[in-house]
């Protein structure tokens, strides 16, 4: 079905919205706005609206399930965008994602690492980007390692040659109130700095610093302020999903 007029109007809107939103985090924090990826989370929505986001500009597109994603991506184009996969990775999609995706952030367990790793040499691709999920949040949060297992995943991609570890990423509970994320953001910044001592991050990524993929509609002011450079953006750009 094709977006109408004034739905893309509302989309340009949003975004104007966002970005101001995304300047004025990161003006207060004394941060470039170059540092600040938005990725527009375009799960739910349809092919349409994917072509619409990438006409106004948005070039990093994320999506939460591999088998929604292919369907879209095979419709808008693998090279249309920069693909983001956000959502828990299950072993026996491995190989479709190595094919669709440019940036996977929900790497969660040596399993996953290993498999990727192997498909990456079947499927011919010599590099993947990878983020590591790092569950903060205790039950709360749904998918993730816990940081005491960072580790023995670290010590495993060392033995995967071609997953590149970019940064971390982690995704609180829901608060109603966005400062209550501010914790979760700090302890994640606080893990990647050590990483990024340890140069975790050397892998000719952005200058080896790590990225931190982590705040959303409701809280990525505060994940600005906190340090994230890659935040996932879906309801204030799209709105409220069915
Ligand atoms: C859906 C989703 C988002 C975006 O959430 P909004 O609240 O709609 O901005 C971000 N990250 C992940 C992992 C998601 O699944």
């Amino acid at each position: 079905m094709p977006a109408e007029p004034d739905s893309r109007q509302t989309l340009r809107d949003r975004f104007a919205d966002v970005r101001t939103r995304i300047e004025t985090a990161a003006r207060a924090s004394d941060r470039s706005l170059e540092e600040i990826t938005l990725v527009a989370i375009t799960k739910t929505h349809p092919a349409e609206t994917l072509r619409a986001a990438i006409d106004l500009g948005m070039h990093d597109l994320g999506e939460n399930r591999v088998q929604e994603a292919e369907d879209k991506i095979v419709e808008v184009g693998r090279s249309a965008a920069r693909w983001h996969l956000v959502g828990h990775l299950q072993a026996n999609k491995a190989r479709r994602a190595v094919g669709l995706f440019d940036v996977i952030h929900s790497l969660d367990s040596d399993a996953l690492a290993k498999r990727l790793d192997r498909m990456c040499v079947e499927e011919k691709r010599e590099s993947l980007d990878v983020l590591v999920q790092v569950d903060l949040g205790g039950e709360a949060t749904k998918s993730g390692i816990e940081a005491a297992q960072l580790p023995v995943l670290l010590a495993t991609l060392k033995e995967c040659p071609r997953l590149r570890l970019i940064g971390l990423m982690t995704l609180p509970p829901y608060f109603e109130n966005p400062d209550c994320s501010r914790p979760f953001f700090k302890t994640l910044r606080k893990l990647r700095d050590e990483l990024q001592d340890q140069g975790h991050f050397g892998f000719g990524s952005s200058s080896g610093k790590g990225e931190l993929s982590m705040g959303m509609s409701h809280d990525f002011e505060v994940a600005i302020e906190e340090g994230a450079t890659m935040i996932r953006v879906g309801t204030a750009l799209f709105g409220e999903r069915s």
